[in-house]
C-alpha cells in the first residue's frame, strides 16, 4: 500500500485573480514539478478528484452561503468584487466555486481512499485553501473549508470516532476551530502567527486560552506564536511536550493535516526560519497515530521554493523514507517556551498528561514555620573574688586565676 497524491491538475491553472499576488497557480505546478523531479510522484498512487456535492459542502456551510457562492460563475467582474468586498482578505474569480468544489472534493476523494485501504496515507495538493472559511463566509482565500468538510464526512461515511486535526500553517484555521469548538470527537490544534492579537486574522479566540465551549471544551488547542523567527527546536517543542502527549490521549481514528507551508523558512507571510526538513519530522511523528490513516490537504505556503521543498519532504515522509536528521535544533526559544507553558496551564485540566502543567515553577513548596521565640541574656548579678583557700559557696562557679577565661565572661564579670 502506497501513499497517494491527489491533484486536480486540469483546473488549477485557471484560478488566478489579478489582485491576488501571493495564492498564485504556479504554488500547484511547483509543487507537483519537485514531486515528479524527485522521483516522488513516481512512487505515488495518483488520485482522480471529484467535485464535492452540495451534501459535501452543507456539512460545514450554511445553504445561503453555498446559494451565494453558486451565483459566483454568472456575475459580471463589477458584482463579483462587490460580492467579495463584504467578506475578509478573499478573491472570487468567475471559475472560483468550480475550483473550490474540486479542493473539497479532493479532500473527500483522499479520506474516502485512505479510510477504504486503498492507501496508507496521503496528500491532496488543492487550490483554494479551506482553513480560514466559515459556515457563512469566505475568508483568507478560502472559499469552502476542506478539511473541515473532510473530517465531517468521515464521521459520517465511516463512523469514524475520533478526528485530530493538526494545523500546522502559520495562520489560525479559525474557520476549522468555529466548526468543531462545541465538539469533542474533533480535536483541533493549531500553532499561528499571532503577536499578541496583532497578526491577522487579529482575533481574540486565537489565543491559548480558547480552549473549546461546552462539551467541547479541552478539544481545541491554539499555540500562539508572539514573535516571528520561530526555529525547527520551536516546531519540536510544541510537537514533544504538547501535541504529541495529548494526541495519545485522544487516541484518534483519523489524522487530518491543514498542510500550509507558510510556517517555513523563507515565507512573506509567515516570517519564520524552520526549514523544509521539519515537515518531515512533523509528519513522521503524525503517522503513528490512527494506524497511519493521515490525509494532508493543502493550505499556505507563498514562497515557491520552500513551498515545493516542504511538500517534497511531507510526501517522501508519508512513502515510509526515513527522515533526515534534524538540522539546527539549538532549543526553543524564551518566546516559544512561554507559549508552551501557557497552553499546557491551560489545558491541564483536560489532559491527564497535562495534569501537572505550569506547577514547574512552584515544584519547591514555600515551607511556612514558627519564628524562633525572643531569648533572654541571663544577666550575671555577683561575682566575688575569694583569697586562696576560701570554699567556693552554693550556686557560684570557680575560675581560677590561672585558666584561660572565655574574654565574653570576662567583658561581662567586670
Ligand atoms: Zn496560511
Amino acid at each position: 500500500i502506497r501513499s497517494s497524491v491527489v491533484l486536480h491538475t486540469h483546473t488549477y491553472i485557471w484560478l488566478r485573480h489579478p489582485a491576488c499576488k501571493i495564492e498564485v497557480p504556479e504554488r500547484l505546478t511547483v509543487s507537483h514539478e519537485a514531486l515528479v523531479q524527485s522521483g516522488l510522484a513516481d512512487r505515488c498512487v495518483s488520485i482522480p478528484v471529484r467535485e464535492a456535492t452540495d451534501a459535501d459542502i452543507l456539512l460545514v456551510h450554511s445553504e445561503e452561503y453555498l446559494e451565494a457562492v453558486k451565483k459566483t460563475p454568472y456575475m459580471t467582474l463589477e458584482d463579483l468584487k462587490e460580492f467579495t468586498l463584504q467578506y475578509g482578505d478573499v478573491y472570487f474569480h468567475p471559475n472560483i466555486y468550480h475550483c473550490a468544489k474540486l479542493a473539497a472534493g479532493a479532500a473527500l476523494q483522499l479520506v474516502d481512499s485512505v479510510m477504504t485501504g486503498k492507501v496508507r496515507n496521503g496528500m491532496a495538493l488543492v487550490r483554494p485553501p479551506g482553513h480560514h472559511s466559515m459556515r457563512s463566509a469566505a475568508s483568507g482565500f478560502c472559499v469552502f473549508n476542506n478539511v473541515a468538510i473532510a473530517a465531517r464526512y468521515a464521521k459520517q461515511k465511516y463512523g469514524v470516532k475520533r478526528v485530530l486535526i493538526v494545523d500546522w500553517d502559520i495562520h489560525h484555521g479559525q474557520g476549522v476551530q468555529y466548526s468543531f469548538e462545541d465538539d469533542p470527537s474533533v480535536l483541533y490544534f493549531s500553532w499561528h502567527r499571532y503577536e499578541h492579537q496583532k497578526f491577522w486574522p487579529q482575533l481574540r479566540e486565537s489565543d491559548f486560552d480558547s480552549v473549546g465551549k461546552n462539551k467541547g471544551v479541552g478539544f481545541n488547542i491554539n499555540v500562539p506564536w508572539n514573535k516571528v523567527g520561530m526555529q525547527n527546536s520551536d516546531y519540536l517543542s510544541i510537537f514533544c511536550h504538547l501535541l504529541l502527549p495529548v494526541a495519545y490521549e485522544f487516541n484518534p481514528d483519523l489524522v487530518l493535516v491543514c498542510a500550509g507551508f507558510d510556517s517555513a523558512i523563507g515565507d512573506p507571510e509567515g516570517e519564520m526560519c524552520a526549514t523544509p526538513d521539519i515537515f518531515a519530522h512533523l509528519t513522521h511523528l503524525l503517522m503513528n497515530l490512527a494506524g497511519g490513516k493521515l490525509c494532508a490537504v493543502l493550505e499556505g505556503g507563498y514562497n515557491l521554493t520552500s513551498l515545493a521543498q516542504s511538500v517534497c519532504q511531507t510526501v517522501q515522509t508519508l512513502l515510509g523514507d526515513p527522515a533526515p536528521p534534524p538540522a539546527n535544533l539549538d532549543g526553543p526559544c524564551k518566546s516559544a517556551l512561554d507559549s508552551l507553558h501557557c497552553v499546557r496551564s491551560a489545558h491541564r485540566q483536560y489532559w491527564s498528561c497535562l495534569k501537572h502543567a505550569g506547577e514547574e515553577g512552584n515544584s519547591i513548596e514555600e515551607k511556612v514555620w514558627p519564628e524562633p521565640p525572643k531569648r533572654v541574656t541571663p544577666t550575671i548579678r555577683t561575682a566575688v573574688v575569694l583569697p586562696d583557700g576560701v570554699t567556693c559557696p552554693d550556686g557560684c562557679k570557680r575560675f581560677s586565676s590561672s585558666e584561660d577565661l572565655d574574654p565574653l565572661i570576662i567583658s561581662k564579670l567586670k
